[in-house]
């Protein structure tokens, strides 16, 4: 059976989880915390990182960060996942689900501005497949209707937009290191990327479940306290470790990656040109990480038997997202703005194929066989 998706292992997490666990400090922002937190501030070039438990607690600060407030509301696309709307319903906010653009599956940039009422805080842009959104369009309605933005990079790690690393253009920006993406740290992780110093200080606080316990380390109070709100959001040492494992070879995984998507794309566009799928489309400004291969059938009835066709020739394929508004809890805490054009359609037609780092030569082709025979 060749999986849908295999955690990355480079071979280095083993060494530097137990150097974590002979260090007798595994508690979080060690050794290894901190030499990530450094990796990535020289790598995306942004004013600060903070690994956290999950993209999903790193949505959860920056929701608390923007100051969210029962009733105010947040802009997103309904593709995508419950943690992009959740971390804002926790603090009480109503979630306005925008539709997509069927080229990227991201929300669509043009009817934003529709979507903003008095109420509006913020917007969330979901780079899906690590494909940057419309991000000038996007930060310049933000600016002039002065809203924030946070990023919801979960699957863009390596990717840009305009030669900027996803996730540094907002004013927030999260990434996840769950297994299913493109770096793990361990199963569960994510990281919290700052750009705008105001947010600095206050983001350690409510990471340290609101104690200034970070100054208190640096020797910049005599006593550590409790001074905010805050929770539980400093993933252990042993889970920087694995991470750490990953980023040494950061390019590596993002090289081995590509290559596969590359080789998926090349070999399937001669069924694009028959008008069979749709393939993925990459603007010009983007440059992507692989997270992602997905195919557009014609429909959802076709999806499903596509997926039953790979199965019985034991591949992996998986369709995605169901979208939030059409949840139970997205009907109770979300509306849509403006009519649903894209996002049920296109999200019924899409399903992804298998691709992991340290995919075999043999398995691509596999994959590629058995997706061309499909249309036979
Ligand atoms: C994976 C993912 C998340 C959640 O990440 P966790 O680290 O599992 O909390 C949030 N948003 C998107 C778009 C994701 O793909």
């Amino acid at each position: 059976m060749i999986p849908f998706n295999k955690p990355p292992l480079t071979g280095n997490e083993q060494q530097y989880v137990l150097q974590a666990m002979q260090s007798n400090k595994i508690s979080g922002d060690g050794f290894f915390g901190k030499k990530c937190q450094a990796w990535f501030e020289e790598n995306l070039g942004c004013l600060k990182t903070l690994l956290t438990p999950s993209c999903t607690a790193a949505l959860e600060m920056a929701a608390i960060l923007i100051d969210i407030q029962p009733g105010d509301e947040v802009i997103m696309p309904s593709y995508t996942f419950v943690s992009t709307a959740n971390a804002f319903v926790f603090r009480g906010a109503k979630i306005v689900f925008v539709d997509i653009r069927p080229d990227t599956m991201n929300i669509d940039e043009t009817l934003i501005e529709a979507a903003i009422t008095t109420k509006t805080k913020a917007i969330v842009p979901v780079h899906y497949a690590g494909v940057g959104c419309e991000m000038d369009a996007i930060m310049d309605i933000a600016n002039r209707h002065g809203l924030f933005v946070v990023e919801d990079a979960a699957q863009g790690m390596m990717s840009t937009y305009k030669g900027k690393p996803l996730g540094t253009i907002g004013h927030l920006g999260a990434f996840s290191f769950h297994e299913t993406k493109n770096y793990t740290s361990g199963g569960e992780g994510g990281l919290l990327i700052i750009n705008d110093e105001r947010f600095l200080q206050r983001a350690e606080v409510i990471r340290e479940k609101g104690t200034n316990r970070s100054q208190f380390f640096r020797g910049q109070v005599d006593k550590y306290t409790w001074v905010d709100v805050g929770s539980s959001y400093l993933p252990s040492e042993l889970q920087a470790a694995f991470l750490w494992g990953q980023l040494e070879k950061a390019d590596e995984i993002n090289q081995n990656r590509l290559a596969t998507w590359n080789a998926y794309h090349d070999a399937f566009k001669p069924l694009q040109n028959a008008g069979l799928v749709d393939l993925p489309k990459m603007p010009e400004n983007c440059q992507h990480n692989a997270h992602m291969y997905y195919l557009k059938l014609k429909d959802l009835d076709q999806r499903t038997a596509f997926i039953e066709h790979l199965k019985a020739n034991d591949i992996m394929a998986v369709f995605h997202y169901i979208p939030l508004h059409s949840a139970p809890a997205g009907q109770k805490f979300g509306e849509f703005s403006g009519t649903d054009q894209y996002t049920t359609t296109e999200s019924e037609r899409l399903v992804r194929l298998p691709v992991f780092f340290g995919m075999g030569e043999q398995e691509i082709k596999k994959v590629i066989h058995t997706v061309l025979s499909a249309n036979d």
